[in-house]
Formats: C-alpha cells, sequence, structure tokens
C-alpha cells in the first residue's frame, strides 16, 4: 500500500486536470490517494472512475492563526455534504475578495490586466497567489515565479492580504461536519520555532484538530522525528503526502516522500 494524502489539480494550483493526476498517480504506484486541492472539492466532480486506486476525498483549507496563514487538510470527508459545500462556498467568496485586493496591490507595481490574467490561468474566477506568479512570468513583470514569490506574493509582501478566510475552528467544524479528519497541514512549512510549532499544535488540537501532516514531500529526518513525537505528546493521529502540485519536481513527486516514521498512529486506522 503506498498513500498520498496531499496533492493539487487544475481545480486549484496544480498543473494537472485530475483524469491526468489518477494517471501520474496510478503510475508512480500509489494505492490510495487524496487529492486535496485549495479550499476546493471541484476535481471529484471530474472523476468518473478512479480505476484501480483508492480515492480518499479531501480538501485543503486555508485559515490563519494570529497573522500566520496555516492549512488546514480535511481527509475522508463527504464531498457532497452541506458543510463541505458551505466550506468551499465561503472560502470562493473569500478567494474572489482577496484576488481583487491582490491585484489591486500588483496593478500598483505596475502590473497590467492582473485580475483577468490570473483568472484565465486558473480557468476561474478563484484564483490563487500561484495563478497571480505565473501571470507576472507570462507578462515578463518578474523573471521566474520564485521571484515573483520573493518581491511581490510571499509572507508579508504586499499581494499577501489573509484576513478573507475563515477562522480554524470554523473550517475544523466544516470538516468533522462532513465526517472527515482535520490535519494541520506541513506544519514544519510556517517558519516557527519550536515551541511556537509546539502552541500551534496544541491550539489545533483544541480546536477540534485530530492529526499531523508528519511527512510533507522530501524531507530532512530531523522533521519527521520531532513531528513524529509531537503526534505522540498530543495523542494526535498522523498522515503523510506529497504536496505534489506539477512534474519537474523531484522533491514533491506523487508517492514520493521521506520515510514515515514509526509508532504514530495513521488517520486511516479509524475510517
Ligand atoms: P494561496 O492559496 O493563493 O494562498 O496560494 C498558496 C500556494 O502558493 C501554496 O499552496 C503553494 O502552492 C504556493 N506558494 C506559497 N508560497 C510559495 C513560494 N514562496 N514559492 C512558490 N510557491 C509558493
Ligand atoms: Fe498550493
Ligand atoms: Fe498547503
Ligand atoms: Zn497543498
Amino acid at each position: 500500500m503506498l498513500f498520498d494524502l496531499h496533492c493539487h489539480t487544475t481545480a486549484s494550483d496544480g498543473e494537472l486536470s485530475p483524469g491526468e493526476l489518477l494517471a501520474r498517480a496510478a503510475s508512480q504506484g500509489v494505492s490510495h490517494l487524496a487529492i486535496t486541492d485549495h479550499d476546493s472539492v471541484a476535481a471529484y466532480g471530474a472523476i468518473a472512475d478512479p480505476g484501480g486506486l483508492t480515492l480518499i476525498p479531501g480538501v485543503e483549507f486555508s485559515t490563519t492563526w494570529g497573522r500566520l496563514g496555516v492549512h488546514v487538510l480535511g481527509l475522508n470527508i463527504d464531498p457532497h455534504s452541506p458543510a463541505i459545500r458551505e466550506g468551499v462556498m465561503h472560502q470562493g467568496n473569500a478567494r474572489r475578495e482577496r484576488a481583487a485586493r491582490i491585484a489591486e496591490r500588483l496593478e500598483k507595481y505596475g502590473l497590467k490586466d492582473a485580475l483577468a490574467g490570473a483568472c484565465r490561468i486558473a480557468g476561474s474566477d478563484t484564483p490563487g497567489r500561484p495563478h497571480f506568479a505565473r501571470h507576472m512570468v507570462a507578462s515578463g513583470f518578474v523573471r521566474h515565479e520564485r521571484e515573483a514569490f520573493k518581491k511581490y506574493l510571499g509572507a508579508g509582501k504586499p499581494g499577501d492580504i489573509r484576513q478573507h478566510w475563515a477562522s480554524p475552528e470554523q473550517v475544523i467544524a466544516w470538516i468533522r461536519g462532513a465526517g472527515g479528519t482535520a490535519v494541520l497541514a506541513h506544519p514544519a512549512k510556517y517558519g516557527l520555532t519550536r515551541n511556537r510549532l509546539i502552541a500551534l499544535a496544541e491550539t489545533f488540537k483544541a480546536w477540534g484538530g485530530e492529526g499531523l501532516e508528519v511527512v510533507s514531500g522530501v524531507q530532512v529526518p530531523a522533521v519527521t522525528r520531532d513531528l513524529a513525537a509531537l503526534c505522540q505528546r498530543l495523542d494526535l493521529c498522523a498522515t503523510w503526502g506529497s504536496d505534489f502540485h506539477r512534474p519537474g519536481q523531484p522533491w514533491a513527486e506523487l508517492g514520493r516522500y521521506s520515510t514515515p516514521p514509526e509508532g504514530v498512529r495513521p488517520a486511516w486506522e479509524h475510517w
């Protein structure tokens, strides 16, 4: 069995369609896959037959903890439930409003056609920052997406607008209301000190969160050890996944991630 419980399609900021993603996951040997698009479950509507793969419905909700942007995975959800419908509707509106504000800010810096350009690349009116980044590259405003994030879209930069998302309590309530497990996504990627990371995990549990994503793609062994210890200490379950967005990133390829730790309780044991 090879689980990959975190990846993205063109329904958010991934580059493969749901069908292309399934084919690639199968060819990578994945047996259990959760598609976890940012604030969207649209990919599940586009899949008629997952073939030999076991699909575990998922979503990655955006929220904030104080001033920090945080992602919460909802795994083993019912994507058609009223709770998830309400969640993706709310977050879609939030994303639309945020996109308009990001575009306003970027146009002040001289980017042309910011909102329409990002929407065109996203194929929707709910673009994310990666779609703005690609539009910036396509229009010659920056050299590459890395530069777009570094100068304009990354944490604390002009295009980083966070106050629109639902609260963590709310997104966890949507996930649990849909029968799912709420998992704190990639806890090591928020740039927190050890003490702040422990505080986040404790707070996440107090909000009703049940698990930590202890492995996100290829990561250093010390991170895996720390997150596994945090799981045990707080009696949280564990998940792992690639956070795949597109081919050509070997550190975030479908089904490829650092060895999961021993001694943790995988989330799927009680599904
Ligand atoms: P959004 O949902 O619009 O806030 O965009 C968040 C997504 O942007 C993340 O899931 C990543 O895929 C991508 N992202 C965030 N920070 C960076 C960065 N520094 N460089 C490249 N991509 C990033
Ligand atoms: Fe993403
Ligand atoms: Fe994320
Ligand atoms: Zn993700």
